[in-house]
């Protein structure tokens, strides 16, 4: 077939896959077609709709979301696509810029009406001051791993919401109530429902977002109690680690960090995506020398040896936890995720030594 043709043709089966186009027979509307880069998005649009769309989610849970191979497999995937999600903040830069111009999906190019970029209204932190890729950096816009805070989750599940609404608007109410009910989950395993029954979810979350929650659980009482005294949760469970320190492999707990009161010292990785020489190795043996730090977070997709090697000359606990569903077995979906997160933080933190300064 001649390649104008194929593209024709591909146009045209790409444009009667669209719900919009239904050509009004009484025939059942087809599911719109969701296409997510990385497993936590697709686990996000999944919980908001449900069965109402055709879900494919390009890369694993155990596979470094920087650095997927883009392989063909996935563009027949995308061809096919309605809509495409992705992370956004050049995360996917390596993997879905050539599967898009594979597949020829104009409308899933950035620019394009499928093509979602689920990094809208986040609050990116550790934005460089200018754009540099030097030295392999690949946070060139600050860092892309904003959904390790569920609060995030939310402001994604509504950016899914209204592509939805967008592409299937005669499902609008039954996205929007997909959306309610993914928030009101959320809120619950973050805050615990007795604190959502009490201050309501929307208050909560925009505390937390602000920074303030702290303050406001100390100083409201119900009952003659403060409102902490309520506090469940992934946050509740937490509390018992609050301020301890940790490594991290790669930079990719700072708002998981933020969000839960722990902090991230230091990095076996000298800048996001390189590996440590020796050098910076020794480094951090003398940080953790130091003795604050007592536990060091790793990933299932990444080098050994040089967490071995920090094991063996100080004695720092090593843990590999997923930051995408899939990427252990318990991590389900996202909410399994968080539970299984926080759950082996607190183990592995608790009876470690407290963190200075607290
Ligand atoms: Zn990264």
């Amino acid at each position: 077939m001649k390649p104008i043709i194929r593209l024709l043709m591909s146009c045209l089966v790409g444009t009667l896959a669209l719900p919009a186009f239904d050509p009004g027979t009484m025939a059942a509307p087809e599911r719109v077609k969701v296409v997510a880069s990385l497993p936590n998005l697709g686990a996000i649009a999944s919980a908001v709709a449900g069965d109402k769309i055709d879900l494919t989610v390009i890369a694993s849970g155990t596979q470094d979301a920087h650095f997927v191979d883009p392989k063909p497999s996935y563009i027949v995937k995308l061809r096919k696509g309605d809509l495409l999600l992705v992370n956004g903040l050049d995360l996917e830069i390596g993997w879905v810029p050539p599967l898009t111009q594979g597949a020829r999906t104009a409308r899933l190019m950035p620019g394009g009406p499928g093509f979602i970029d689920c990094s809208a209204g986040i609050r990116v932190v550790e934005v460089p001051l200018s754009l540099s890729r030097t030295e392999g950096d690949v946070h060139p816009y600050g860092n892309p791993h904003y959904l390790t805070d569920p609060l995030n989750a939310e402001i994604v599940a509504g950016t899914i919401t209204e592509a939805l609404k967008r592409i299937d608007s005669a499902s609008a109410q039954a996205y929007e109530d997909g959306r309610r009910a993914f928030v009101r989950q959320l809120h619950e395993a973050l805050f615990g429902k007795d604190l959502v029954n009490l201050a309501g979810g929307a208050k909560l979350s925009r505390e937390a977002l602000a920074g303030t929650l702290d303050n406001f659980l100390d100083t409201t009482s119900i009952g003659g109690a403060p409102l902490r005294t309520h506090l469940g949760g992934w946050l509740g469970k937490m509390q018992a680690v609050k301020g301890k320190s940790v490594m991290t492999y790669h930079r990719d707990y700072s708002y998981f960090a933020d969000r839960f009161g722990i902090r991230v010292v230091d990095y076996v990785e000298p800048k996001p995506g390189i590996q440590p020489s020796a050098k910076h190795l020794e480094k951090l043996v003398v940080r953790l020398k130091q003795g604050d730090i007592t536990l060091l977070l790793t990933r299932p997709y990444v080098e050994h040896r040089s967490t071995d090697y920090l094991a063996e000359r100080t004695g720092v606990k090593v843990l590999t936890l997923p930051i995408e569903v899939g990427g252990a077995p318990e991590a389900t979906d996202y909410f399994h995720l968080f539970d299984h997160v926080t759950d082996q933080i607190v183990k592995a933190l608790s009876g470690a030594a407290p963190a200075a300064g607290r």
